[in-house]
């Protein structure tokens, strides 16, 4: 029930002011995520499943539905997502953030064992063919929004399985396969061909595709991994940690030996080094600055150092040592953080004279990944990420997304496809864009001390010494039903109404009239004409809500 629109006031003459429609703010959640998903409108179905006549399962159905219409990803991103939707949480302060993320994982386990299927989008029957390259996050997430509105869609993807970096690189302890699947099969359940093993640019010409298709969109990922660069690099026994974590995805050998040393400080070379010591290795992990910078998620570091990783900081590779054999160790240069550079980061440099070695078997290259454009004609931009418009236009007939626009996270990724999609189709129908945006909730609006403590519903994970015994099981474990309620009646519904009565209740003038048919969003509607302009609604108010209009009440 998206308050987009007017909602239905039934029973609620004028001049009574249509709340929801005037009042609506963006919480702090949604601001933060990078698919702008509307958590407190999830949230708020489940929370106030008994105002609203649903049953507990008639909750969860509506709010995975809400959460999938932005994220077809509910079940993989409540794993995955580094969860930047909790960090300013109003509740953070009171008693610990809502669990975002565990709620969004929640929904999706709940679609998945429920069958649930994504709806086509109601009154949209688009004929074109679309065409998208890869079948990653975003290539997905651009054909969903494509066929939910009808058009004919079909993915090249060059591997022999969709979901690019989520299939190829996050190990299954992060990210069970059949929970991929299960959601990958869903979208392309929406009528979607998929063909598999065609490398766009070498099996079929570009050209030939675009001229097939009435649209493409790339979303080719950032795929070749950049090379270190030192002495010693080429031959057995240096690979880059995305080749090493896709060979072990697929069951193959990797010879990693006793002794491997990483060198990298973001997913790529966390993941290299927890699943090389799920292999049995001694692993060293170098990175050129500190703790504080590294671009890793910092819990993913905290579980590196329980499982044995150990860690270098400040420490850069300058040669990899071979005999007759192959590798047999790096040689290492001790860095020091210099003068911050044009982004505020401190340039990493190589103190003089101090130089240590390591032994090593293997070195995994995880130093950053890039896309590459061969046979891309006109798009070929060397290993350039793709330069287009914001909302993803290259040009009419061409639109593109995720990691081939610039390294990010599986969020954006999903976002920028969405993003292309709705503006694709918005050309293609020649319609009018215009951009939602409602204004933040001021969070001194925000009253905490309204709502009881509740402690936060955090993430069971299996025992620490289990997580090398049984390398591949899943550490973290989903919500129980019963925690995921007290979860969801935790968040504060910043900025939108949550029928508390707080208003209904003081108002002296007898303002405030109950809503027939109560919707999310939307339980009160405020008769102007007894409104007296004492502003106590204002002051009571706890989710900021309710605004004072001029300062002056009313
Ligand atoms: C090891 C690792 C761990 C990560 N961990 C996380 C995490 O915990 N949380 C998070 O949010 N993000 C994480 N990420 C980042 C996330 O996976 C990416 O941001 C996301 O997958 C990007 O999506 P994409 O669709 O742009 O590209 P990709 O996922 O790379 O998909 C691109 C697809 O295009 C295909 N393709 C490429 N070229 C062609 C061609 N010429 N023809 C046909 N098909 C082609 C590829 O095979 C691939 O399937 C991680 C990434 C890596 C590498
Ligand atoms: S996608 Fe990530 S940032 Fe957005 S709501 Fe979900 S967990 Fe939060
Ligand atoms: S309390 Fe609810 S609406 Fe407010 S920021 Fe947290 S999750 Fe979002
Ligand atoms: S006081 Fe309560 S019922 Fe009234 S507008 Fe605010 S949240 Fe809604």
């Amino acid at each position: 029930m998206s308050t987009d629109k007017a909602p239905p006031m039934p029973g609620v003459e004028q001049p009574f002011l249509t709340l929801a429609q005037q009042l609506e703010k963006t919480p702090p959640c949604q601001a933060q995520c990078p698919n702008s998903g509307d958590v407190r409108g999830w949230l708020g179905i489940i929370a106030q499943r008994d105002t609203l006549g649903l049953s507990l399962e008639e909750a969860y159905d509506r709010a995975w539905e809400k959460l999938v219409q932005l994220n077809p990803f509910p079940a993989t991103l409540g794993r995955i997502c580094p969860h930047p939707c909790e960090s300013r949480c109003s509740r953070g302060a009171k008693d610990g953030a809502v669990s975002i993320n565990a709620m969004e994982r929640f929904l999706g386990d709940w679609g998945i064992a429920r069958g649930l299927a994504l709806p086509p989008m109601a009154g949209e029957d688009c004929r074109e063919s679309i065409g998208v390259i890869g079948s990653g996050p975003a290539g997905l997430s651009f054909a969903y929004q494509m066929a939910r509105r009808g058009y004919t869609v079909v993915i090249y993807e060059r591997r022999e399985e969709p979901g690019g970096m989520l299939r190829q690189a996050i190990p299954d302890y992060r990210l069970p396969r059949e929970v991929l699947d299960a959601e990958i099969q869903r979208i392309l359940g929406l009528g979607i061909a998929l063909v598999p093993l065609m490398e766009v640019g070498t099996e079929i010409p570009f050209d030939e595709l675009r001229q097939r298709h009435r649209l493409l969109f790339l979303g080719m990922g950032a795929q070749s991994a950049r090379r270190l660069r030192v002495d010693g690099e080429t031959g057995p026994g240096v690979m880059a940690g995305i080749d090493y974590l896709v060979r072990r995805k697929h069951g193959q050998a990797t010879g990693l030996g006793r002794s491997v040393v990483v060198v990298g400080g973001g997913n790529t070379a966390i993941d290299a080094a927890r699943s090389a010591r799920r292999d049995g290795a001694e692993v060293t992990l170098l990175y050129r600055r500190t703790r504080e910078e590294m671009p890793a998620e910092p819990h993913e570091v905290t579980d590196a150092l329980a499982e044995g990783v150990r860690f270098e900081y400040l420490a850069a590779p300058c040669r990899i040592l071979r005999d007759e054999r192959g590798v047999i160790g790096v040689e290492v240069q001790r860095m020091q953080l210099g003068e911050p550079d044009q982004d505020g980061r401190h340039r990493p440099e190589p103190v003089p004279g101090d130089v240590f070695t390591l032994d090593a078997d293997t070195v995994l290259a995880a130093v950053s990944q890039e896309p590459g454009w061969r046979g891309f004609g006109q798009s070929d931009d060397g290993h350039d990420w793709l330069h287009t418009a914001a909302n993803g236009k290259v040009a009419d007939d061409l639109w593109a997304g995720g990691d081939d626009r610039g390294p990010g996270i599986a969020s954006r990724a999903i976002a920028q496809g969405r993003l292309a999609a709705e503006a694709a189709h918005a050309q293609l129908r020649g319609l009018a864009t215009s951009p939602r945006s409602r204004p933040a909730v001021d969070p001194a609006s925000v009253k905490p001390d309204y709502y009881d403590a509740r402690p936060r519903s955090g993430i069971r994970r299996r025992p620490p010494a289990e997580w090398l015994t049984r390398p591949e099981v899943e550490i973290d474990e989903t919500l129980t039903s019963e925690e995921a309620c007290a979860e969801a009646e935790r968040c504060m519904s910043c900025g939108l109404c949550f029928g508390c009565q707080q208003c209904f209740m003081y108002c002296n003038a007898s303002g405030f009239t109950r809503i027939a048919e109560p919707g999310p969003g939307y339980y009160f509607a405020m008769s102007l004409e007894a409104c007296e302009g004492c502003g106590k609604c204002i002051e009571l108010c706890p989710c900021g809500y309710l605004e004072s209009r001029d300062g002056a009440g009313w």
